[in-house]
């Protein structure tokens, strides 16, 4: 058996979740109409972007595939759901643990951009 076999997403649990995204992931024009595999294999949620099939997926997906763009997108999903006030189940902590690489750069960055935000902060107040 191909374990990177794809495998699809829960389509009811992603238009429940996604439902006051309007954003497409790539561009964040209003226009998505299809949820993008960010990593191969896993179907859960934290794996999925909204996208707009033909301009910001199919001709591009070579470009999705890349580092940053993945590390972009996953951090998209998770913010947005988070926000939303989504609880990650089994399948989601297994695909964050699987990919902890990723999600422990995201969580550098935000607080590299944390403090640059206070900085910023202190530095017009003066
Ligand atoms: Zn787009
Ligand atoms: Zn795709």
């Amino acid at each position: 058996m191909n374990i990177n076999i794809r495998k699809e997403f829960d389509r009811d649990l992603l238009a429940n979740w996604f439902i006051y995204n309007y954003k497409c992931f790539w561009c964040g024009k209003n226009h998505w109409d299809i949820f993008h595999h960010i990593l191969e294999g896993s179907d859960s949620i934290l794996n999925a972007a909204p996208l707009f099939n033909d301009d910001c997926h199919i001709q591009i997906h070579k470009q999705l595939r890349k580092k940053e763009n993945v590390k972009m997108l996953l951090r998209k999903t998770l913010e947005h759901l988070l926000v939303q006030g989504y609880s990650f189940n089994e399948n989601d902590i297994e695909f964050i643990k699987k990919h902890r690489v990723y999600y422990e750069e995201i969580l550098k960055d935000k607080e590299n951009e944390q403090k640059n935000k206070t900085k910023k902060i202190k530095s017009d107040s003066l």
